[in-house]
């Protein structure tokens, strides 16, 4: 089955019992035995719920893996992969990372005698230099947040492989609609539910995605074991996002590209970075490697603070937040607020100056969105 049909079935038959045509929201905490030591198929909702396995399956399915976990976030997901490691291990990750798997790695599991080492992710070559006999994952975000990097899966995927090391991806920013990363040689996916996969800004959630038997099952006993599981309710309003991915996806995709084409004729806007635009120096890689572009553009701002205050303020259709993926236009300063963390001279170093907006471009009517940007882009409107 293609991809449009895979998300609205695939873990999803109708309930057995009852015929609901929608998967029930089981909103229970444990399950009766037939007996001593006859369990039915589910015992306890930390361990399985029905809700959460038909998630599960659909997300598994989408990615083209054998096995699927959801967490209650995408942190979750990332600590349950990392939980894996064992004092004196390796990661070899690349820079561009979302804050909080920064905050992941540097707070939690650096003092836990875990080493990271983090490498250009533009440069395959850099991931099979830094990679040591104690290296035991390799991690990279592709595209990246906020400056839409892309990692070459393949190479990366091919040098990890070399050394007997799993590959893991933080698929987030493409969905699964547009990238795969397990048909390109990764081991294992990762992705925050809470973006494009749920799509409506409405829940949190995390899943991991793998078809190797052995990390399954050791990342399930440690979902388990400590428990970020997902309610059943967050999992059925995933699982309902998550049917109308591909045609969210693709609207997402048309008005990103019409946005990006819009602000790269704007005289204040000085420069626009969207994978699919000719411009972005990694275009012919993301045609290679994904079915799509997505649909987060950032662009810097002719000007500073004061000019992206400005320009926020004015806006009437996009608003002003943090996240992405949701049906919604979001606008955001990275240097104040995803990257607030960093000091100047880090943000700097990364290329996040004061004047980089990124935009999460939603389904709205792309005529309202190029409208709204254009009067917050004139300096004579207010
Ligand atoms: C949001 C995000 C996360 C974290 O997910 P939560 O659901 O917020 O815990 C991880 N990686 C990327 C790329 C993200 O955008």
């Amino acid at each position: 089955m293609k991809f449009a049909t895979k998300a609205i079935r695939d873990g999803q038959q109708p309930d057995p019992t009852t015929g609901s045509v929608i998967v029930p929201i089981y909103q229970t905490a444990n399950f009766v035995f037939e007996g001593v030591g006859q369990p039915h198929a589910y015992e306890y909702s930390r361990s399985a719920n029905p809700t959460r396995t038909a998630l599960e399956q659909c997300l598994a399915s989408l990615e083209e893996a054998r096995f699927g976990l959801a967490f209650s976030s995408g942190m979750a997901a990332e600590d349950a992969v990392l939980s894996i490691l064992r004092p004196g291990d390796h990661v070899v990750a690349s820079e561009n990372l979302y804050g909080g798997t920064f905050r992941l790695f540097e707070q939690v599991w650096r003092p836990r005698q875990v080493s990271f080492t983090y490498v250009a992710g533009s440069d395959p070559q850099a991931f099979a230099k830094a990679i040591t006999s104690c290296t035991r994952l390799v991690w990279v975000e592709t595209p990246a947040n906020p400056l839409l990097q892309l990692v070459d899966l393949r190479a990366v995927a091919q040098a990890s492989r070399a050394a007997g090391v799993p590959l893991v991806v933080d698929n987030t920013f493409a969905s699964p609609f547009f990238q795969r990363p397990l048909t390109l040689g990764a081991s294992i996916v990762v992705h925050s539910t809470t973006k494009y996969v749920s799509g409506h800004s409405d829940v949190i959630g995390g899943a991991v995605l793998t078809s190797d038997e052995k990390l399954h099952e050791a990342i399930k006993f440690y979902q388990n074991a400590v428990g970020a599981v997902p309610g059943p309710q967050d999992c059925w309003l995933t699982l309902r996002g998550l049917k109308t991915l591909a045609v969210r996806m693709k609207q997402h995709e048309q008005n990103a590209l019409a946005v990006a084409k819009f602000l790269t004729q704007q005289p204040k806007v000085r420069e626009v970075i969207y994978p699919g635009l000719a411009s972005h120096p990694q275009h012919e890689l993301a045609r290679s490697q994904m079915d799509g572009f997505g649909a987060i553009v950032t662009f810097r701002l002719d000007g500073g603070r004061a000019d992206v205050s400005r320009f926020v303020k004015k806006l009437k259709v996009f608003l002003f937040a943090e996240s992405l993926g949701g049906v919604e236009s979001l606008a955001c300063h990275p240097a104040t607020m995803s990257h607030a963390t960093m000091t100047p001279e880090e943000r700097q170093r990364i290329g996040i100056t004061e004047g980089t907006v990124r935009l999460s471009v939603g389904i709205e009517d792309v005529a309202d969105l190029i409208e709204d940007l254009g009067q917050a882009l004139d300096p004579l409107s207010r």
